[in-house]
């Protein structure tokens, strides 16, 4: 019989995604963890009813979420990265001149088992001599830590179970402590199509803490809804300004060379279409 796993993230649709071989089902402590294949998206990762990544369209995201705030912010050279234990911000980010990267995520089993099983998306990642891994809650560690980093990753869950944190303006205002002068927070704002009042919330929140906000977008095809948004919040305008020519010359210089990612696409994922303009106070 056809087995089918069944997203149940948005209360009004289901994604159903064919099942062809469960290779792990396992309550972690944290979460539930579904890892298993299908023909199209390839290995799926699932936590709590959400799609979280498919070795497929993983580029996409990962892609996005770490190449364009570090080439906007030009210098970076410490990082932090909440959540993303599946490790393909991590291998993205490592892809950079950077010193240090601390990554705080809170379920050491989404490490290791994505270690196991998702190797095509973190590669070495988690055996590079710059990382520094700790596992917590990533709001607690904000709250705590006086580390300093140029740029903050929250490649987090969505607004449920632990992830929920990640998503107050508590937690934003602690990442803005967190960041040294012209520093720039991304994180994952999900579809607004469908999350819409999510999305408004957290641009709200930003907003609260930080002097430019704003939000990029990519569609990655697991992610349903249509495009999904990544939230971005800095105090330094002029990071959302540079234009192709620079991106292009600092995406060569650290020889980042994307699957999805490239200048062009950098600078126009920045574009908002009407919908979500009108969604926002200053959009
Ligand atoms: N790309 C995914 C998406 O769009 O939903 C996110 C992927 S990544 C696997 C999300 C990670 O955030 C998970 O490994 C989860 O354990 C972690 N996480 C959730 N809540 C957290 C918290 N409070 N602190 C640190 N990590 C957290």
């Amino acid at each position: 019989m056809t087995a089918w796993y069944k997203e149940t993230l948005h209360a009004e649709i289901e994604q159903h995604i064919r099942m062809d071989r469960v290779l792990l089902s396992e309550r972690t402590g944290h979460q539930d963890l579904v890892i298993f294949e299908n023909p199209l998206f390839g290995r799926v990762l699932a936590l709590d009813g959400a799609i979280q990544t498919t070795t497929r369209d993983e580029f996409i995201y990962h892609e996005m979420m770490a190449h364009v705030p570090i080439i906007a912010h030009g210098r970076a050279k410490r990082v932090l990265l909440i959540g993303g234990g599946d490790g393909g911000a991590l291998r993205r980010v490592l892809e950079h001149p950077v010193d240090q990267v601390v990554m705080v995520e809170i379920d050491r089993s989404v490490v290791d088992l994505s270690r196991q099983w998702l190797d095509s998306i973190c590669g070495t990642a988690f055996d590079d001599p710059r990382l520094d891994l700790v596992i917590a809650d990533g709001c607690a560690y904000v709250a705590e830590t006086d580390k300093r980093f140029d740029v903050i990753i929250v490649d987090s869950t969505d607004p449920i179970g632990p992830g929920a944190v990640l998503f107050t303006a508590e937690f934003y205002a602690d990442c803005k402590r967190c960041l040294t002068p012209g520093g720039v927070m991304v994180n994952q704002s999900g579809t607004p199509f469908f999350q819409e009042q999510e999305f408004i919330d957290v641009q709200a929140r930003l907003r609260r803490s930080f002097a430019d906000v704003w939000a990029y977008a990519a569609a990655v095809p697991a992610y349903v809804g249509g495009q999904m948004a990544f939230g971005w919040a800095t105090d330094d305008p002029s990071l959302r300004q540079v234009d192709t020519a620079e991106i292009g010359r600092r995406i060569d210089a650290a020889g980042i060379q994307g699957r999805y990612y490239g200048a062009d696409i950098h600078v126009g994922s920045y574009a908002r279409p009407g919908f979500l303009r009108s969604l926002l106070p200053t959009g």
